[in-house]
């Protein structure tokens, strides 16, 4: 064996990293709290890890019948006690976070970091806030479209089409079958009547249309 080796070896054996692998079960527990050390003790020797306890352990558990009822019965007071207060019911300092667990309690549990009533929640403002945008959009919409209408450059069934489209008058955008069936004439009159107003209502909403752009409409996309 080469010299390095064998210091290599030496060294292995002196590291602690090594004897605690080695299971040294007094250096491993010189590691821990004292209380964790004394539950330690008790469990190894086979007794109640209640501190004074000299009865044996319920199969299955670490404490004897009578003081897994006194932890049951402790247990239940600090559930309710904690619910009553609205703290975690794990830590008892921080409130409960859409639940009975804190922020960081819960993620003792969950692989999600949001839970599933903040998630909807955040779903349905979003859902909101996007109607809301909808909405205004074709707010400004058709107060443009009045606007056209108004300046004469768009005359005779181009202007009732666009004014039905719109909704001008009932406030309800139609869609090009919708105007069609109105005005008697195919679907896609209906768009060869609407282009020329749909391009300068675009040129002039851009992206705030709620139809596509006017590059769109005229093919050049
Ligand atoms: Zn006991
Ligand atoms: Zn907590």
């Amino acid at each position: 064996m080469l010299h390095t080796e064998r210091v290599r070896i030496e060294l292995w054996r002196l590291s602690p990293l090594n004897r605690d692998r080695n299971g040294a079960e007094d250096y491993a527990l010189q590691k821990v709290q004292p209380h964790k050390r004394q539950y330690e003790k008790r469990k190894a020797a086979g007794l109640c890890t209640s501190t004074g306890c000299a009865e044996r352990p319920s199969i299955g558990h670490t404490h004897c019948q009578k003081h897994l009822q006194v932890m049951s019965k402790h247990n239940k007071e600090q559930y309710q006690k904690r619910m009553r207060e609205g703290l975690c019911i794990y830590c008892g300092t921080r409130p409960g976070f859409w639940g009975v667990g804190c922020v960081i309690c819960r993620q003792r549990f969950t692989k999600h970091p949001l839970p599933y009533g903040a998630r909807r929640a955040l779903r349905l403002y979003c859902e909101a806030e996007d109607k809301r945008e909808r909405e205004q959009i074709e707010v400004e919409a058709r107060h443009a479209v009045r606007r056209l209408l108004a300046s004469g450059d768009i005359n005779g069934n181009a202007a009732k089409a666009l004014q039905l489209y719109a909704g001008v008058d009932d406030g309800r955008w139609r869609t090009y079958a919708e105007v069609g069936k109105v005005m008697h004439i195919s679907k896609e009159r209906v768009r060869q009547l609407l282009l020329p107003s749909k391009v300068a209502l675009a040129l002039f909403l851009g992206d705030r249309a709620p139809w596509r752009s006017a590059q769109d409409l005229l093919g050049l996309r």
